[in-house]
């Protein structure tokens, strides 16, 4: 497959199924599920025993996903080659079909791949998501480098816990939803949002080191300075500008929210669903400016 066409396709992915997820540490599928709970992927395990993985109910299989009202963008086996096809099979059961099914590194199964490609789904064997992924997806972006002044994790009820925030957080603490709540989080607004601790820095922003929980850390804070707001109205880009020194001083709005909607889209860091989600998220093409949009 070309570069474009896999960087497009993941671009577009958002549900991904791991196939014989667990969370043992030190496994491959362990390393691979964090990465791309951090990337911004929703994540569901799928283990014939295990009951859950990162802190996230598994599917007894794959056919049981729909039950879960999961409907996965990509198939991620973790499985050895000999249970492949098996599990090819059960993707054909599914409503919607995946767009990819993927086999992991080590992982080929020509006859797997010849019902997924005759079905019209891409296959990709013997190869791992996670470097794929990294390599397609460079965070550096022309308009933006953060200097790690801090200024952003200071104040009170900015940074909200979205739907896709949450099983991250669990993830990294290794610790149950609720219990992640009640420790880092507080109700503002009908939403939960990260506390702050004394000094009104969030209560992961430590000075000299950045956030503590940089590989966790909520979508807000991952979207940062690409918000909605400063992406559709030149004064308040110009008044984040002023107070971030992380935007380049000589870009323009338009370029700005040109690359900041492209990341936005890239990380999965859009939202739509203003009752448990940053507004800052919620961004629409057509609001824009000129020249911003492709
Ligand atoms: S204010 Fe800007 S430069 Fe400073 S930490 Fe936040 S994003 Fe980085
Ligand atoms: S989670 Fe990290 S990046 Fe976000 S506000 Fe807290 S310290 Fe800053």
């Amino acid at each position: 497959m070309l570069f474009d066409d896999m960087r497009s396709l993941l671009a577009r992915a958002r549900n991904i199924a791991i196939v014989g997820a667990k969370d043992k540490p030190g496994s491959p599928v362990d390393h691979v599920g964090r990465y791309l709970l951090n990337a911004g992927f929703n994540v569901k395990p799928v283990h014939a025993v295990r009951r859950q993985a990162w802190g996230i109910p598994a599917a007894r299989s794959i056919a049981e996903l729909p039950e879960w009202g999961f409907d996965p963008d990509i198939i991620c086996l973790f499985r050895a080659p000999q249970y492949c096809e098996a599990h090819a099979r059960e993707t054909l059961t599914l409503p919607r079909l995946p767009m990819i099914f993927w086999m992991q590194e080590g992982i080929r199964c020509p006859e797997a791949g010849k019902l997924m490609a005759a079905a019209g789904v891409k296959v990709v064997e013997d190869r791992c998501l996670q470097t794929v992924h990294a390599a397609l997806f460079d965070d550096r972006t022309e308009t933006f480098s953060c200097q790690r002044c801090g200024k952003c994790c200071e104040g009170r009820g900015g940074i909200v816990i979205g739907p896709r925030d949450l099983p991250r957080l669990c993830a990294y603490f290794g610790l149950p939803a609720e219990e992640v709540l009640a420790r880092y989080a507080e109700n503002l607004g009908g939403k939960p949002t990260l506390k702050c601790g004394e000094d009104g820095f969030c209560l992961f922003f430590k000075a000299g080191q950045g956030c503590s929980i940089h590989p966790a850390r909520p979508a807000v804070c991952r979207a940062w300075p690409f918000f909605r707001g400063n992406l559709v109205d030149e004064v308040s880009f110009a008044m984040a500008r002023d107070d971030c020194p992380g935007i380049r001083r000589d870009v323009s709005h338009a370029a700005f929210a040109r690359e900041g909607f492209r990341y936005l889209n890239d990380y999965k860091l859009r939202g739509d669903d203003p009752t448990r989600e940053g507004r800052a998220l919620i961004v629409d093409e057509r609001e824009l400016p000129a020249g911003a949009r492709d």
